[in-house]
């Protein structure tokens, strides 16, 4: 179960603990997960006044959320506002959106509350075109978004060459409320200020079962401890450790490795990204960075081969950052770390039934940490018993198991060199002869 350490865990020290449970207990409410979503469902029950208690299998920030790469972004990795509308009904779409689009306005103002300073950026986000064609769809993007009240801007080719070092693009989406944050920092603060509000948390404490109990459930852990609610929230993930598994089955897991270089000189930083925006372009081979406050550089990429993986990406995502933002030398590399994102069958978050008062929810897809944050809000009237599952701004899906499982935890990897055939033929249709497109397509080999 240890995984790497991560660059959050090294800079942020200070991590208070919180006794695993020893007792039987009888609560409203048993939140399983210690991540951004069962954070946030926590915090928000507790500030309710309902009795609430959260049971983390490691440390809070153990899994996805304390290993992502902290950018905060409001809106789908794969959806359009119309595609969800078209999908969901203008009610429940619009309900989705409004839930969504605010996210990073949520997350900010937490940081805030918690007091993170450095640990918090709201420097915005930019989703430059890597083609025209993706110019053109974000473009209709942006419009879209700007329609639901949200401040994005369409920003053209020049202009986004300038505030992201990279020569290919063909403009980008720009969402002033996005930015990023240290996630460790983030997820332990939403602890202790859901503890300050009434939560209880068990940390080390692993749901072995989740079982019928009269007119609730019973959650029981590793250690035969029984915690009995009238509620259970499943929020654990793509983790398959012991009731855990309930909700990985529905969910398609997605490895993702990050890196850290050592931080760079101000002036370096200032020739490419002047404004200090976290970016996340187009391309299904996703090029992202970002930087911390000590002017390091975070990017991140999938392997196709799940083999001495850490060692070869440490190295492919440094080479990448060096060509891609034509820095002088290639970044040494500080940090690596690797990390398990949840990806639903329609990149939406759901949330499922998995008996009378017995939910899972998962809103992932690669824009976790503000999607996340909003399942507060969202579902604990449900969890109060006071909304029927239906009617949360969450949609309700079946609960049905991913099939051929096994064979779909590489499918990503497939999609991946597929991808990155794409993207080369639509960087070389868009940009011709363009030295740029013939120093990409060389990368790429
Ligand atoms: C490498 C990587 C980079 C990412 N980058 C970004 C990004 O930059 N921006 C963004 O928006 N999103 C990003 N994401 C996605 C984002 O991190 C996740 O969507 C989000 O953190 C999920 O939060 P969660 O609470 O659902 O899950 P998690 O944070 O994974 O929490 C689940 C928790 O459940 C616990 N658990 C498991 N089984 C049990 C059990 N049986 N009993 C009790 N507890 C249990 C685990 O220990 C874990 O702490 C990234 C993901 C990865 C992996």
């Amino acid at each position: 179960m240890s995984e790497p350490p991560t660059l959050w865990h090294a800079v942020t020290p200070h991590a208070k603990t919180y006794p695993g449970a020893t007792s039987d207990v009888a609560t409203d409410v048993v939140v399983v997960g210690g991540g951004f979503a069962g954070l946030s469902v926590a915090l928000e029950l507790a500030r309710s006044g309902t009795d609430v208690t959260l049971i983390e299998a490691r440390r809070i920030a153990s899994g996805a959320s304390g290993r992502n790469a902290g950018f905060v972004v409001p809106n789908f990795s794969r959806a359009d506002p119309a595609t969800v509308i078209a999908r969901l009904g203008a009610e429940r779409g619009g309900k989705l959106l409004n839930l969504v689009g605010r996210g990073a306005d949520t997350v900010f103002d937490h940081a805030a509350e918690f007091s993170l300073g450095p640990h918090a950026d709201r420097s915005g986000w930019l989703q430059p075109a890597h083609s025209a064609q993706m110019a053109a769809a974000l473009q209709q993007r942006a419009v879209d978004w700007q329609a639901l009240g949200r401040p994005v801007t369409w920003i053209g080719p020049e202009e986004t060459v300038a505030r992201t070092g990279v020569q290919i693009y063909h403009g980008a989406l720009a969402d002033a409320s996005g930015g990023v944050i240290n996630p460790v920092a983030y997820a332990r603060a939403m602890a202790e200020t859901a503890v300050s509000n009434g939560a209880v948390i068990h940390e080390e404490t692993a749901a072995a079962d989740i079982v019928p109990d009269g007119a609730g459930w019973r959650v029981v852990t590793r250690k035969g401890v029984s915690l009995r609610a009238r509620r259970v929230l499943l929020a654990t993930n793509a983790e398959t450790l012991g009731a855990a598994g309930q909700l990985a089955r529905l969910v398609v897991p997605l490895r993702v490795y990050q890196i850290a270089t050592a931080p760079l000189p101000a002036e370096r930083i200032a020739v490419f990204s002047p404004r200090r925006e976290a970016v996340s372009d187009t391309r299904a081979n996703i090029f992202t960075y970002r930087l911390d406050a000590d002017n390091r550089l975070i990017s991140g990429g999938m392997a196709i081969l799940p083999f001495g993986a850490e060692a070869r990406m440490a190295r492919r995502i440094s080479q990448r950052l060096a060509l891609e933002l034509s820095l002088p030398d290639i970044p040494p590399v500080e940090h690596i770390w690797t990390g398990t994102a949840a990806v639903t069958r329609d990149f939406l978050p759901h949330l499922y039934s998995l008996g009378d008062g017995f939910h899972a929810v998962t809103a992932c897809n690669g824009r976790g940490v503000a999607m996340t944050t909003m399942l507060g809000a969202a579902l604990a009237p449900m969890l109060r018993g006071e909304v029927a599952p239906d009617q949360t701004a969450v949609p309700l899906a079946p609960a049905r198991t991913i099939p051929f499982r096994a064979f779909a935890r590489a499918a990503p990897s497939a999609f991946l060199v597929q991808g990155m055939l794409r993207d080369r033929a639509e960087i070389r249709q868009s940009n011709g002869s363009h030295s740029a497109a013939r120093q990409h397509v060389e990368y790429e080999r």
